[in-house]
């Protein structure tokens, strides 16, 4: 494929932040000073942090919410918007782990993870462009088609949620393509503008008394006799509960937590404004889009139709924008060829927090608490576990959640920088390309 030159590649507009930038802002931060004495901080005001601030704020218990960046600033406002089941980890793999009473409580979870979500964002009509469009995912090869159809088996056999198989001669139906060789369809999978939910969870946690405050960074704590002190950038906090929510950007506040989260950057791009019946004639059902590689591809049409956001991990290393975005449309072109000559108006980044097990984790004793490791698809988790962690720190019964006793792994000679991170994706990249 010939190299693109910069205006080949980059519409006018063209700016390194996330499309959802477009039309929606952050929110704003508490204007009240930080408090001396508060029930409860919260170390991140992403998606899991507002969320376990509702349920404490609700209780009547003083919340307070820091983040070192903008409300929102980590993974929850630079997200894909894709909402679907999210456990990683196959059944089989999970019942072999923890046996299957474990097993299937972790799938009923990450099941109730997604509806939980459907019915706040419809009762609480929360306005963030909430679809009920779908997902395809894309088999790579024909033997990963055969393997989708034993997915769909197993899906059937453990899940009540719907799932169709889709053989190539109607892949048109879901995708103008050619470079998958049939697929399979989530129809009961969601949409959502990431920024417009990060607002109304917001809302909803500042409705109920939480104080949410941006550039705050959490320095250091230490346990005392009354719980902990918490010293931030804009000073000091006696807390009786920390809780941290702090994912991919779990950094050296807390080296046992930096121990076990692997911070992996996801990089996306958004098309500059296309004519909606073009996008519409790639993804006629608007479905969120993704594939059977290795190297994980994800893409979907924005919520008005008239843009496609193509996303992924575009090289092994972490690397700057600059050289993301030529190869992220490189891929962005073998699956739809007629986006050639497209040029890109929005490219931006985050880092998602994998695990050494694969699955999310929460827990904590007395005073400390923690939840994170959603695997690179942690909006339904991270909002699920986020309440549960709240309701922990509150010592309800209905906190129990099927992470509950599970150890959070880490591997030696791990303190937090993945320097295994492009050995392993060279690894993926091949398994693909040779389609193992
Ligand atoms: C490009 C991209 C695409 C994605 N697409 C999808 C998708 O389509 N579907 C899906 O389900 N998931 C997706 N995800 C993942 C999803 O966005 C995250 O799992 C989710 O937002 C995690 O929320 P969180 O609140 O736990 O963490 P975050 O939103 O990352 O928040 C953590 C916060 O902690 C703060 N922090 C860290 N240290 C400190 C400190 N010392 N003091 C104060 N604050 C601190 C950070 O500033 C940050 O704001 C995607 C992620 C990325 C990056």
């Amino acid at each position: 494929m010939a190299r693109q030159t910069a205006q080949q590649l980059y519409a006018e507009d063209y700016a390194p932040t996330s499309v959802w930038a477009v039309d929606a802002t952050l929110p704003a931060g508490c204007a009240l000073p930080l408090p001396d004495v508060a029930d409860i901080v919260i170390v991140g005001a992403g998606y899991t942090g507002l969320s376990a601030a509702h349920e404490t704020a609700a209780a009547g218990r003083l919340t307070v919410v820091l983040d070192a960046g903008p409300i929102g600033g980590g993974c929850s406002s630079r997200n894909g918007g894709q909402v679907a089941f999210s456990i990683k980890p196959d059944y089989q793999k999970l019942e072999r782990r923890y046996g299957a009473a474990r097993a299937s409580a972790l799938y009923e979870e990450g099941a109730a993870a997604v509806v939980a979500l459907d019915e706040l964002v419809r009762r609480e009509r929360l306005a963030c462009d909430w679809r009920d469009n779908g997902c395809f995912i894309g088999a790579h090869t024909p033997a990963h088609y055969e393997a989708l159809q034993r997915l769909a088996d197993e899906h059937r056999r453990r899940l009540s949620t719907p799932i169709e198989l889709v053989p190539r001669s109607r892949q048109r139906d879901e995708i103008d393509t050619d470079f998958y060789h049939g697929g399979l369809v989530f129809p009961a999978d969601y949409s959502v503008h990431p920024i417009k939910l990060l607002n109304a969870l917001h809302a909803r946690a500042v409705s109920v008394g939480a104080q949410v405050h941006d550039h705050c960074e959490v320095l250091r704590f230490s346990r005392e006799s009354y719980g902990i002190s918490v010293y931030t950038t804009q000073g000091f906090i006696k807390a009786r509960q920390v809780l941290l929510a702090t994912n991919g950007y779990t950094g050296a506040l807390s080296p046992w937590h930096r121990r076990r989260v692997i911070p992996v950057g996801s990089y996306q791009i958004a098309t500059e404004i296309l004519d909606p019946s073009f996008v519409k004639s790639m993804v006629p059902k608007a479905r969120n889009l993704g594939d059977t590689r290795h190297v994980v591809m994800y893409a979907r049409p924005t919520p008005d139709g008239r843009r496609i956001i193509f996303g992924g991990r575009a090289s092994a290393a972490e690397q700057n924008l600059t050289r993301v975005v030529p190869r992220l449309v490189r891929m962005m072109q073998q699956v739809f060829p007629q986006l050639t000559g497209v040029r890109i108006s929005r490219a931006w980044m985050g880092f998602v927090g994998f695990t050494f097990d694969s699955l999310p984790h929460m827990g904590g004793v007395d005073d400390l608490f923690y939840c994170m490791g959603y695997c690179g698809q942690g909006i339904p988790l991270s909002i699920y576990y986020g309440r549960k962690a709240g309701l922990k720190m509150l010592k309800r019964a209905e906190s129990a959640t099927a992470l509950d006793g599970l150890t959070f792994p880490t591997r030696p000679f791990y303190d937090g920088f993945p320097w295994f991170l492009p050995a392993a994706i060279h690894i993926y990249r091949l398994r693909d390309r040779f389609g193992w």
